[in-house]
């Protein structure tokens, strides 16, 4: 493959990977261009995916000019692949600044979706570290470093499709950081994601996973797009979560649930709730009922995920006859509940993990 633009280029230019279709045509306009041009552009860099502007060869030479004069076309380099190709595959990948983040790639499961199923899912960052810093997440360990810029959320999927040679075809904010966190530049991530000049993944494709920051829940409930919305539970009473998520004490249980009720009443759609089953902290059967009184008004789902240890943090998962326990407590309550079982336990496939050990090997 050609060599991408120099990174001592990155700094002066704009990704073309941050921009939208509109901008981009509004900006070719000013240099003298029609807007076709822009779509053309476009064309080549989702559709037909090139990498290099030469590659572009419906493009008159004075436009590409402009173009490499103004625009970087860099993305992140992949460092580490761990696991393999039909379980989940962890990408380790290297951004300009030196930062690394996580992507994880995982295969629909033949046996639960049927042997014809080819669904990929990608879970992917939005920010490098995580501030929130909830206790068993390996993400929030050493703190927040900053947010994820436009172009390196979306270049986690390019980069993922081109070194696995396949589309991918759903994608999930559960990787490192909080996506509401860095709502601006989800937002424009998500809207190149989902265009049809884009990425253009169905927004029903797409969930984003939040820990709980209600005011973004409720602006999120004004978004037009049908994406998903996932909220981290993990605890069904104040004194489980505050234990366990800082932001229940910013955000109690209370206000949360308000915030949700809004979001489905306000947008007609259903939210699921995650809830990672640590032994002996929120693996209580009044959790689960608790848990239940909550899900049931809203119809939300609830993904049961028995926790991925974290090397340096002391939690377990329960027992499979204490998770089984938990989940027939939802489900005689009439919740629609499963459990969702990780694959790539073995390669620390939980988020912030591999970044985690990566760090720890080469300390600075
Ligand atoms: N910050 C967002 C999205 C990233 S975390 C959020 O918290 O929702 C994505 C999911 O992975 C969350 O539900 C999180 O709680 C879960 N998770 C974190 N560490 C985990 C671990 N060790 N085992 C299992 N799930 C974990
Ligand atoms: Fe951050 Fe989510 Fe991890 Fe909590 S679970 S520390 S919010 S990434």
């Amino acid at each position: 493959m050609k060599p991408l633009l120099e990174h001592s280029d990155f700094d002066q230019k704009k990704s073309l990977y941050a921009l939208l279709l509109r901008e981009l045509s509004d900006e070719l306009g000013r240099l003298g261009f029609p807007s076709y041009r822009a779509h053309q552009v476009m064309e080549w860099l989702y559709k037909k995916r090139v990498t290099s502007w030469d590659q572009m060869l419906t493009l008159p030479l004075a436009l590409r000019e402009k173009l490499v004069e103004h625009y970087s076309l860099l993305l992140p380099s992949v460092v580490t692949v761990s696991g393999s190709a039909d379980t989940t595959q962890k990408f380790l990948l290297r951004l300009a600044d030196g930062e690394l983040i996580e992507t994880v790639l995982i295969p629909a499961s033949k046996a639960l979706q049927g042997a014809s199923s080819n669904r990929r899912t990608l879970c992917i960052s939005s920010q490098v570290g995580c501030a929130y810093g909830c206790r068993f997440c390996a993400s929030g360990l050493d703190g927040f470093k900053r947010h994820l810029k436009v172009e390196e959320i979306v270049a986690q999927i390019l980069v993922v499709e081109q070194f696995s040679n396949q589309r991918i075809n759903n994608i999930v904010f559960m990787g490192m950081g909080e996506p509401f966190a860095n709502f601006d530049h989800l937002l424009r991530a998500l809207e190149i994601i989902n265009a049809p000049w884009g990425i253009h993944l169905a927004a029903r494709k797409i969930t984003v996973s939040t820990s709980g920051l209600v005011p973004r829940i409720r602006d999120f409930a004004h978004r037009p797009e049908q994406i998903r919305l996932a909220i981290s539970l993990h605890g069904a009473s104040d004194q489980v979560r505050s234990q366990i998520m800082p932001i229940n004490k910013r955000y109690p249980l209370a206000e949360l649930m308000e915030a949700c009720a809004y979001y489905v009443k306000r947008k007609k759609q259903l939210l699921t709730f995650e809830y990672i089953l640590i032994a002996g902290v929120n693996d209580q059967l009044e959790e689960a009922t608790r848990l239940a009184n909550y899900a049931k008004p809203l119809r939300a789902k609830v993904n049961l995920i028995p926790y991925n240890r974290v090397e340096g943090l002391p939690w377990e998962r329960p027992a499979e006859a204490a998770q089984q326990a938990f989940l027939h407590e939802l489900l005689r309550h009439g919740v629609a509940a499963t459990i969702r079982y990780q694959k790539g336990h073995d390669i620390d496939a939980a988020c912030g993990q591999l970044r985690r050990r990566e760090l720890l090997a080469t300390p600075a």
